[in-house]
């Protein structure tokens, strides 16, 4: 991707104006176009493709965008040519067909567009073709923001003409993309800003129950022809969540003065009032109130959202949906969960990424959004590779290791960009140390990559551990360097399970509520058979290794937080929980929609 033309520094250093790209980059509508200008750059860019597909004007449904994705990585296509072999599916359905259809040709004329046109004709068309048929719900001071987020891009837009007057459609795409990437909003607080306010996050909420809605229309009408005994209750269901979906239409129209308590108690009466029996019982008994009145208390005091949300945590956590609606039934993405049995198949860091946000999980393992690998990604992979046919092949001198990483560098497809040469570097040095630190540590490593396997509750955990260590007898006896790898007794022994980390250096109290090295410790148990172990990180570049207490709460501790997981990830517990710092990490920034708010 050629250089961006447009130098950082007048959008920054406009007088007064808060007109910095990273600003401008924020907001929905931005980011929708955004999506549609990266993805017409690069339609490998399968997050954006996502956020294209599942927002105005298309919205395709959660369950086909996954049947699609699922499709696109079968035909090793990318998800915009998978769009197009979609429509050949018979898996696909009439309704979300005529929506793929729509992607495609707007995709077609986007695409004819960045080619034929000028630069600013070429985004003032796909504002427009992306905004014309919506009419958004929105109260008119948010509406106003929006509109002038699009304005702002515009005026990017022309900024960009004017430093060069013959630049192309292309080039500006181009610009954009670079600039939407590199900008990507750094990971918003959950508890709100001035720019992440209840406003936004009762709008997501809306959006998520329109989807709902949606879904159940379409379940519920496909019943209908069914001789069934329980018609009337699904109608009632269906009926009921389209009551709540004009409800928060209505709350999020209200005056802002008036009180959001007694604007529900308003609206409850109003829409009770047209209800039937059946309907009544069920629309008293939903979480939807619990959770707007949340939504406002998170808003005002962000300790709010520990506290306050307690009650319609614990209504979700009790099969209530992904808003604390409706009920597992409901639930469209059953099929496309990693199932093995009646469990689920975990991994380690499936654990952590649901802990961490249950809806980064859903994108990665569920829908399995397809990502690029980073410079960074693919040289800690190289590292990895490289440490573990070390210690296979029994090699012992530091020649071995640069060879090892020069072979692994080449096969990578890694090259010599400056920042390439910087990381290769790096590594050089790494391995340095690397290797003198073997010299001097008392432990023998005796396994690499050991893959572990075993069943916890109804799921399989599976994983491997970098490296495991003989550290010695349990008495303190030490480690037998002399002693055959793996024929002496394993159970008697101590030992030390190690993780290679690329990243920076954790200090060790960031790391006292790990998990990761504490499921490690329950593998080596249950499927090792060692009772014995040490868990340490060991950061190669830094040459750190970083001692992790093993499992501060125990064993149970830790089969009850994969338990905990995994039936969340079979209820589809996906909410988002969004943070600084796990935002900042993760790649589906362009097709969350709370990392917008
Ligand atoms: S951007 Fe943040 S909130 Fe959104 S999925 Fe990623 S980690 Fe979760």
């Amino acid at each position: 991707m050629p250089a961006s033309r447009i130098a950082r520094k007048p959008f920054a250093d406009r007088a007064g104006e808060p007109l910095a790209r990273e600003r401008m980059l924020h907001g929905a509508e931005v980011r929708d176009v955004l999506a549609w200008v990266r993805l017409l750059v690069d339609p490998q860019d399968a997050a954006a493709v996502v956020r294209a597909l599942a927002r105005a004007p298309i919205e395709l449904r959660q369950v086909h965008l996954a049947r699609v994705i699922a499709l696109a990585r079968r035909r090793k296509l990318d998800l915009v040519a998978g769009c197009a072999a979609a429509l050949e599916s018979p898996q696909i359905p009439p309704e979300a067909r005529e929506r793929i259809e729509r992607f495609v040709a707007l995709h077609a004329h986007a695409e004819a567009a960045l080619e034929d046109n000028g630069a600013e004709a070429f985004m003032h068309g796909l504002i427009e073709s992306l905004s014309a048929p919506r009419k958004p719900l929105l109260a008119p001071a948010q509406a106003e923001r929006r509109r002038a987020g699009l304005r702002r891009l515009e005026s990017l837009t022309s900024e960009f003409v004017r430093a060069d007057p013959h630049a192309s459609a292309d080039q500006l795409a181009r610009h954009l993309a670079a600039i939407a990437i590199e900008a990507a909003p750094p990971a918003e607080e959950p508890s709100g800003t001035a720019e992440a306010g209840a406003g936004d996050r009762l709008q997501a909420m809306f959006e998520l129950l329109r989807e709902e809605v949606l879904d159940s229309a379409v379940r519920i009408g496909g019943r209908l022809s069914e001789l069934r005994l329980d018609t009337e209750l699904d109608v009632a269901h269906g009926v009921v969540r389209y009551l709540e979906l004009i409800k928060l239409a209505a709350v999020l129209q209200r005056d802002p003065d008036y009180d959001l308590r007694a604007a529900i108690d308003d609206l409850n009466a109003r829409l009770l009032a047209s209800t039937t029996a059946l309907e009544r019982e069920i629309f008293q008994t939903s979480a939807l109130d619990d959770l707007l009145i949340e939504a406002q208390a998170t808003e005002r005091d962000p300790s709010a959202g520990q506290a306050g949300a307690t009650p319609a945590r614990e209504r979700r956590s009790s099969g209530l949906g992904p808003l604390g609606l409706g009920d597992a039934e409901e639930l469209s993405l059953g099929p496309f969960l990693p199932r093995k049995g009646h469990g689920l198949a975990l991994s380690a860091s499936d654990v952590v990424t649901y802990r961490s946000c249950p809806l980064r999980y859903k994108f990665a393992r569920v829908l399995r959004i397809p990502t690029e690998q980073t410079l960074h990604q693919r040289f800690g992979i190289v590292v990895h590779q490289v440490l573990e046919r070390y210690h296979a092949a029994e090699l012992a001198g530091l020649e071995d290791l640069f060879a090892l990483f020069d072979a692994g560098w080449r096969r990578a497809g890694l090259g010599e960009r400056p920042a390439e040469l910087a990381l290769r570097e790096r590594g050089y040095d790494a391995l340095r140390r690397y290797h003198a630190r073997l010299e001097r540590e008392p432990g023998t490593p005796v396994w690499f990559e050991r893959s572990f396997n075993f069943r916890l509750g109804r799921h399989h955990i599976r994983g491997r551990v970098d490296r495991v260590d003989r550290l010695g007898e349990e008495d303190g006896s030490g480690s037998d360097a002399g002693r055959a790898r793996e024929g002496s007794d394993a159970a008697a022994d101590r030992f030390e399970l190690i993780d290679y980390k690329t990243s920076r250096a954790k200090p060790p109290a960031a790391l006292c509520e790990d998990i990761q090295l504490s499921l490690y410790a329950l593998a080596a148990r249950e499927d090792w058979g060692l009772e014995s172990v040490r868990l340490a990180y060991h950061y190669v570049l830094d040459d750190r290794k970083v001692e992790v207490p093993c499992g501060p709460d125990g064993p149970d501790a830790v089969r009850e937080t994969v338990l905990e997981v995994g039936d969340g990830i079979l209820a589809q517990r996906f909410q988002a929980t969004p943070s600084r710092e796990t935002c900042a990490m993760c790649d589906y920034r362009i097709t969350c929609p709370v990392a917008e708010a």
